[in-house]
């Protein structure tokens, strides 16, 4: 199979797409020259083949990373680094549009949210080039005849697993705060998203990282993503992705060799409206909290509560702006929201909107396909939930909220809690004692007041309880990726 083909998207005309794996900075087809077909979920026509990585190539993708780990990347300085990262961000940064374009093709989301997404990554990975020379360690006083300190060590040959959701900005999660601390990567894309990356992966090489710092493989999580977790070399692995594969993933890596596991997991986050809240403001905020992404966010907000004094002035508010929602063409500039990304996640959705349906809730508005082609489903609502119901526990990972209306403060931090989830949570009121109160008391990784999803790269995110393990983003990211070493000295002397 050719290493390359070249494709068209509406906005940058003809580009080259690499299919291939890049591994040691070269492209190279999988030892057993698998592919796989690419679909683009607006239209379910294939985009274009590319290599699968099996357990050989995993093998060999390991094996490069091992060897620049312990050879040519160890000897480069952190400020050598940090400079390699600011110039990824810039050549990244230059490329925006192509950038942008490609993950809408591969991944249906609007080309306003992609060059979004770009932006974001360019941010993460200068934030993460700017500690690279500022990873520290302490000297640690014992007693008067020993010299102790401790090193902040990268850990090793790092896998990185991603999700499709998000496929760039999980890319540049992952690999700022890994590269800045000296680690080397395997990283596996989404086998329903593997195209933005590929382009990404030139760019590292242009960048100027040495070979084996950076390997990206395209493949499946039964195959690769499996030889990743089990493999005896990796010395860390960090997940985004489903609760289900995450403990795949953690029981792996304590069958093999006990590697260093990170998981950022599933969610299903309450969103909570208080009587005297700002409802306008408020009301776009929940319908962003929950379609942004077509609501393919981990953190969206899908368990939405009102409190009873705005209840119904609020759902006929909400109802109406959920279907002004523009549902379409993801390289139209004035769409909102894009296709879902697969058949498969089609079907989940689309299942789990009969079920609430036949539970007994109301669908106030949505529940079913948008147009003919392509995986769109309409901005839907269901009230009349109860929280016994599959809607109300269960992560849809689609536009699927409930919407339920309570008394007390009480009852809604209690009920927003009763979740094994606990990734993210957001307070809609003006009163500031009720905001500090209630976000104290909710059991969530990222409690928002008065907004949603508004992610900063300076900002730690991650899960309490079944969420995940581990922070991203912020300083806190880097302690996923650094081990401590202890040295001490004993000083010239009489021994005792
Ligand atoms: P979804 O169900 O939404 O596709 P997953 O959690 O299955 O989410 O997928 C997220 C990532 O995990 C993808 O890169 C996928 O290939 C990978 N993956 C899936 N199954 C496994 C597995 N058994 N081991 C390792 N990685 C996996």
């Amino acid at each position: 199979m050719p290493l390359t083909t070249t494709l068209k998207t509406p906005v940058t005309g003809p580009y080259e797409q690499p299919t291939g794996l890049f591994i040691n900075n070269e492209w190279v087809e999988g030892v057993d020259k698998k592919t796989f077909e690419v679909i683009n979920p607006s239209t379910e026509e294939v985009i274009c083949s590319v290599s699968e990585a099996t357990e050989k190539d995993v093998d060999i993708a390991v094996a490069a990373a091992r060897k620049s780990f312990e050879g040519e990347w160890r000897k480069v300085t952190p400020q050598e680094r940090g400079r390699l990262l600011y110039k990824l961000a810039d050549i990244a940064e230059k490329n925006t549009d192509l950038l942008a374009a490609v993950e809408s093709l591969d991944n249906g989301k609007s080309i306003t949210m992609a060059k979004g997404d770009v932006g974001a990554v360019v941010g993460c990975l200068r934030y993460y080039a700017g500690y690279a020379d500022k990873i520290e360690g302490k000297t640690i006083d014992t007693n008067p005849d020993t010299f102790a300190y401790t090193r902040s060590e990268p850990i090793g040959v790092c896998a990185q697993i991603i999700p499709w959701n998000f496929p760039l900005l999980m890319f540049a999660w992952k690999i700022g705060p890994a590269l800045c601390t000296g680690n080397t990567i395997v990283m596996k894309t989404a086998e329903q998203t593997p195209l933005s990356a590929l382009v990404f992966a030139n760019f590292v090489k242009e960048a100027g990282f040495p070979a084996g710092v950076l390997n990206v493989i395209s493949g499946f999580g039964k195959v690769a993503g499996a030889a990743l977790s089990s493999h005896m070399d990796v010395d860390k692995i960090a997940f985004t992705g489903s609760t289900l594969i995450g403990r795949t993933i953690m029981k792996a890596a304590a069958a093999s060799n006990l590697k260093k596991v990170t998981l950022e997991l599933g969610g299903k986050s309450p969103n909570i409206v208080f009587d005297d809240a700002d409802i306008e403001q408020t009301i776009s905020w929940v319908n962003f909290g929950i379609y942004f992404n077509h609501g393919q966010c981990c953190c969206a907000g899908s368990r939405i509560y009102v409190q009873e004094g705005i209840y119904d002035k609020f759902i006929a508010a909400f109802k109406k702006r959920a279907e002004q929602n523009t549902v379409g063409d993801p390289f139209d500039n004035s769409t909102f929201q894009g296709p879902q990304i697969s058949q498969l996640q089609y079907d989940r959705i689309m299942h789990y909107i009969e079920e609430g349906k036949k539970a007994g809730a109301t669908c106030e508005t949505g529940g079913e396909r948008h147009g003919d082609k392509g995986y769109f489903i309409k901005p839907t609502i269901f009230s009349d939930v109860t929280p016994d119901m599959k809607i109300m526990q269960e992560e849809i990972f689609g536009p699927v909220c409930t919407i339920t209306k309570f008394k007390t403060e009480d009852e809604v931090v209690a009920a927003g809690n009763d979740s094994t989830y606990g990734l993210a949570a957001a307070v809609h009121t003006r009163d500031l004692n009720t905001a500090i109160r209630v976000s104290n008391n909710l059991r969530a990784g990222t409690v928002w007041v008065n907004q949603y999803n508004m992610l900063s790269h300076q900002l730690p995110f991650g899960g309490f309880k079944e969420s995940g393990i581990g922070r991203e983003l912020g300083e806190a990211a880097l302690a996923n990726y650094t081990q401590n070493k202890t040295v001490s000295m004993r000083l010239a002397g009489p021994l005792f």
